[in-house]
């Protein structure tokens, strides 16, 4: 087939041992493309080859890395617009948004090519006479990336980036929804001046090709982003072989709408963080704690604005939010719909398939009025464009609800009191946390991570990448004969 996307192995661009079609989620008459589905023998094909292309990309003087990763980061943000449609159009958020995930993608590039001279090591001397110590990061070695298709090219490049930096071979398994953004990725990577087999790019199905490749042990680490159960399944799989890890799974996110906030600021954080991308974001406000002071004035604003929000095509301008991804997520989104009726929990508007022109996964952003927090709408990753309120009584209970939750991600606080912002700000059980800002959104250049099940191992981005992408050396030197 003459447009099969390939994967690459070894160095090589290469069909696989089946295919699969990738239909746009916004319009399913809209095929993206046939993409080749890796065999097991491609894998172990890939990973040896990985080994031998690590060393002599280690090797590389610290300038030629640098500049592979600028050239990389350089040409995506150049490319922005083109990428970001396909984004777009195989992901299903709207133009904008795709847009700017790739341009951001591209900065992960250049802040990592930059982090390529910063890496600095320690010394010491020894606590035995004329002995001096000196410690210093070395590459972990093959390291297996398994990403998500809500940020298809963002997440995996802050993942390939600093493994790269840090002198690392990658195999990357993408979410098997979106291989479009992932074939183009690869395609700008191995373009640039890097050991053949350095990066490979492995598509297939995570029960399959991406369990073999958690299980082999020709890998020395794994960053996984996904859900907790598979992220479990993978935790297990490592430590049979002691392999390193390092997850991002989900989370439940508050944020706290205080008595004395900003009525206006709060109901457009709320409708932009619990509906971006169609709420598909590990950072979603899908718990809105409001103030019984201010709740039925900030209802009010939060559905009149969710009712508002143009739902249409993700190319199509003007529209706020797109579909969501697949069949499967439309249909789980929808029971949890009904699911948040049955406990009992009011549903103000939306939360309900739509009819479009074209057929796609189409949904109404869903407002949850009168609900508590032990409602399982309320504890459990929903990953749709619902979100729910949940009325307190003062900020004591708000605070004790945002940290009512397995998870941990990010929560934020909207309030004009320093006193209030500066103890949650301490007190909230989050590796993120926003004062008057939407908890989605985040910097590249500092750790990104969360608490409880949101999270295992060393934070990610940021110089916290470091401890992930290398391993520790600790050398003891002496002169030999004192003089
Ligand atoms: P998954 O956790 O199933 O998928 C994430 C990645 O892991 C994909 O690349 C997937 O491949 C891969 N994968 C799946 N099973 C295995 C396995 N056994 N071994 C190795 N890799 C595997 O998430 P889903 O895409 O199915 O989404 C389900 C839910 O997960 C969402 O509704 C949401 O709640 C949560 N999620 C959270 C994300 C976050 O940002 N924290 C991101 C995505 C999902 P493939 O898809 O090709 O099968």
């Amino acid at each position: 087939m003459s447009d099969l996307k390939l994967n690459l192995i070894a160095g090589e661009w290469i069909s696989g041992e089946s295919e699969i079609e990738n239909r746009n989620p916004s319009d399913l008459s809209d095929l993206v493309g046939t993409f080749a589905q890796a065999s097991a023998d491609q894998l172990d094909a890939t990973l040896d080859q990985a080994r031998v292309a690590q060393v002599e990309w280690a090797a590389y003087g610290l300038e030629r890395k640098q500049a592979v990763l600028n050239a990389i980061g350089n040409e995506m943000m150049q490319r922005a617009e083109e990428l970001g449609t396909l984004l777009s159009r195989e992901e299903g958020k709207p133009l904008a948004e795709g847009k700017g995930e790739v341009f951001r993608a591209g900065q992960f590039f250049t802040y990592y090519a930059a982090e390529c001279l910063r890496q600095l090591g320690e010394n010491a001397d020894s606590v035995r006479d004329g002995v001096e110590i000196d410690v210093r990061r070395e590459p972990i070695g093959t390291v297996a990336i398994i990403s998500p298709w809500n940020f298809p090219t963002a997440t995996a490049s802050w993942k390939i980036a600093p493994a790269l930096c840090y002198g690392n071979a990658v195999v990357w398994k993408p979410a098997n929804v979106t291989p479009a953004s992932a074939v183009a990725l690869a395609e700008i990577i191995n373009r640039q001046d890097i050991p053949k087999g350095l990066f490979s790019l492995v598509m297939g199905s995570g029960g399959s090709i991406g369990q073999r490749l958690v299980e082999s042990p020709k890998i020395n680490a794994i960053s996984f982003t996904g859900s907790v159960p598979v992220g479990k399944g993978i935790a297990s799989a490592a430590i049979q072989n002691l392999t390193k890890v390092q997850m991002e799974m989900g989370s439940k996110n508050a944020l706290a709408v205080m008595d004395d906030a900003d009525l206006d600021l709060a109901v457009s954080l709320a409708l932009g963080g619990a509906f971006g991308g169609s709420g598909q974001k590990c950072t979603a406000s899908s718990r809105l704690i409001v103030h019984a002071n201010i709740h039925d004035a900030f209802v009010e604003k939060l559905v009149a604005g969710t009712q508002a929000m143009k739902v249409g095509h993700a190319l199509e301008a003007g529209i706020q939010m797109g579909p969501v991804v697949s069949q499967q997520q439309l249909s789980e989104n929808l029971a949890y719909v009904d699911l948040g009726k049955t406990e009992g929990a009011e549903l103000a508007c939306g939360g309900a398939r739509l009819d479009m022109p074209h057929d796609g996964f189409y949904m109404s952003p869903g407002v949850f009025l009168n609900t508590n927090n032990d409602m399982r709408i309320n504890r459990e990753e929903m990953f749709a464009p619902l979100t729910s309120v949940i009325k307190v009584g003062s900020y004591d209970e708000a605070l004790a609800t945002v940290n009512d939750t397995n998870f941990g991600l990010t929560s934020g606080i909207v309030t004009q009191s320093l006193a209030r912002a500066t103890h949650f700000r301490r007190n909230a059980r989050t590796g993120v946390v926003t004062v008057n800002l939407p908890t989605a959104g985040t910097d590249y250049h500092v750790p990104f991570g969360g608490r409880g099940d949101s999270s295992y191992g060393p934070r990610e981005q940021g110089k916290n990448a470091a401890e992930f992408y290398t391993t520790v050396k600790t050398a003891y030197i002496s002169a030999g004969t004192p003089v």
